[in-house]
């Protein structure tokens, strides 16, 4: 099953999309925080515009060089631990939505990742128990000012401004997901930039799930994206940033510079 978040016209609806279909069953709430419940009505995809699936209620964690060619291509050794840090919820934007280039950058990246949402309130999660706090797998651009992330000493600016972090299109909720070895592609204007699979990652989904617990109280509706493949670079006002990750889908955003 997939959730979407999508709009007819009016306010924020939720719904689930079945597999293979382009149908969506609307649902009564929002199913972080309420029964899943069939609201009755059906919609078609391609009539509704699709929202960011989820606005996280607190953070988006992310974590920095959890592959080790990127952490090369960034100049240094792959760390023993990953670098961590947050966006905060004003960056998420959804499909489709554009990419706004902040007037003091002149280097944006893109970063396509694998993101996963948290469902429940989770602290100190052991390995073996992370499955039970996470609600499902969607695909983020974890779009960073490179030239302000080199020259800030931190990263809040870089990574945090509005339009930073396109989530979608949906969340995947299905157990066959084999996160540990999805397909992660960056393309822009339709040219491969960035093409690894999660193996490659220094920690892998679960483990950071537990290992970020261990540091935040998560919330339902948190999001962790989970650190870049290698090919990083440029995107300018004009182009189409499209982020995929097998199994789940096509992340799509145009550049637009105000
Ligand atoms: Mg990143």
């Amino acid at each position: 099953m997939r959730i979407v978040r999508f709009s007819d016209g009016g306010s924020p609806l939720y719904g689930a999309l079945e597999d293979d279909s382009a149908r969506i069953v609307g649902l009564k709430g929002d199913p972080l925080f309420s029964p899943v419940e069939p609201s009755g009505r059906l919609f078609d995809l391609e009539e509704v515009r699709l929202l960011s699936p989820v606005i996280p209620r607190s953070k988006i964690v992310g974590i920095g060089k959890n592959y080790a060619e990127h952490a090369r291509e960034m100049g240094g050794e792959p760390p023993t631990e990953p670098v961590v840090f947050l966006k905060p919820n004003t960056s998420v934007i959804g499909p489709d939505d554009p990419i706004v280039l902040p007037e003091w950058s002149g280097e944006v990246h893109h970063e396509a990742e694998l993101a996963i949402v948290i469902k429940t309130l989770a602290k100190d999660v052991p390995l073996e128990r992370v499955d039970e706090v996470i609600l499902g797998w969607t695909c983020a651009n974890d779009v960073t000012a490179r030239d302000r992330q080199r020259a800030d000493g931190q990263w809040t600016r870089a990574k945090g401004f509005d339009t930073s972090c396109p989530i979608g299109p949906w969340i995947t909720v299905d157990p066959r997901l084999d996160v540990d070895d999805l397909q992660v592609t960056c393309r822009v204007d339709g040219r491969l930039r960035q093409d690894d699979r999660t193996s490659s990652m220094l920690m892998s989904p679960r483990q950071l799930v537990s290992y970020v617990s261990s540091i935040f109280t998560l919330l339902p509706g948190d999001v962790i994206i989970t650190g870049t493949p290698a090919g990083v670079g440029p995107i300018e006002a004009g182009q189409r940033v499209d982020v995929e990750v097998e199994g789940i889908g096509v992340l799509s955003n145009p550049v637009v510079r105000r």
